[in-house]
């Protein structure tokens, strides 16, 4: 049913998982476009539901949109105070996420980091700190106590694991939410029932698609926050259409990242503006296709990573 496909191969601004690039393949259907870019080491199985989600998009469409306008928060990573401030005051958003517990550094560090970004927002703005499970449970531990002082909307994956999480949340005073956690479909229902998080970070790609996270959601019963996976304008738009279609969207949403690439496929290109994402529809432009074209033997290892995905969904 999906038609012609397109392999992309754009650098990235600012490293991302040690990645200096990010491909992936675009497909056109009927319905429109869809990304397909799971990670390199990822295998078919692991791909799979980032196969069905392209799909999802390209076939079918996606639900109608509950609303126009998808907040975004600004990322803020492990630089210091002065680059913080800055970043922020430049990012139209009200709400910033800030990166802690980076290896190397000190909780003085993210401490000095984060009253930055209190201060360049001011106290109307919203803060959340993203560990990526850096810290064990007795560093979340002091480390939140300190940093909940200059008002935090919740706390990104603080430690790894899932009794861990629920531990901390019967010590700290601050929310926290759950995104390396969910991997799979079926881990927002387990967390919910650990009691290991108050939201839950969901992702169009990694889940099978807007209508599988919408099921998700539901089924766990806790908010969302969307993120993306780093892609281009087509996969945004896949999480911006899941924003758009949850009942409830509490908090600003990961989807501001078409910057951390330094090329797009649409000439409108889902970037926030004054702090939001517009819903609306955003197809490829030819040109800028042709600009980020991989070149045949990446379109061919894609092709390859493509059908295995194809044969892992077929085989259930
Ligand atoms: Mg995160």
């Amino acid at each position: 049913m999906t038609g012609v496909a397109h392999t992309y191969d754009i650098a990235m601004r600012v490293r991302f998982r040690g990645q200096e690039r990010r491909r992936g393949v675009l497909l056109e259907g009927p319905a429109g476009w869809g990304e397909f870019s799971p990670f390199p080491e990822y295998d078919a199985v692991t791909s799979a539901p980032w196969l069905a989600a392209a799909r999802e998009a390209a076939n079918d469409g996606w639900p109608p949109p509950l609303r126009t306008r998808i907040p975004v928060n600004t990322t803020v990573p492990a630089v210091g105070p002065d680059q913080a401030h800055a970043l922020v005051a430049a990012s139209g958003c009200m709400t910033a996420k800030v990166k802690v517990a980076e290896r190397g550094q000190s909780l003085a560090d993210d401490i000095a980091r984060v009253e930055a970004v209190r201060d360049a927002l001011g106290p109307g703005g919203a803060i959340r700190v993203d560990a990526n499970a850096g810290w064990d449970l007795d560093e979340a531990t002091a480390a939140l106590t300190v940093l909940q002082k200059f008002g935090l909307e919740y706390a990104e994956q603080p430690v790894a694991s899932l009794p861990d999480m629920a531990s901390l949340r019967r010590r700290v005073d601050v929310a926290l939410a759950a995104d390396e956690s969910v991997r799979r479909a079926a881990d927002p229902l387990h967390i919910a029932g650990l009691e290991a998080a108050d939201i839950v970070v969901l992702k169009v790609q990694p889940l099978g698609g807007v209508r599988a996270c919408l099921r998700v959601a539901e089924a766990c019963g806790l908010p969302v926050v969307v993120s993306s996976a780093i892609e281009t304008s087509v996969g945004i738009a896949a999480g911006v259409a899941l924003a758009a279609s949850l009942p409830d969207l509490p908090y600003a949403c990961g989807l501001g990242t078409v910057p951390l690439l330094d090329a797009d496929v649409c000439s409108d290109s889902l970037v926030p503006v004054d702090g939001a994402l517009s819903v609306m529809l955003s197809s490829p432009a030819p040109d800028r296709i042709d600009l980020v074209a991989a070149d045949s033997a990446t379109a061919a290892c894609w092709e390859q990573r493509r059908a295995a995905a194809q044969a892992a969904i077929d085989a259930g």
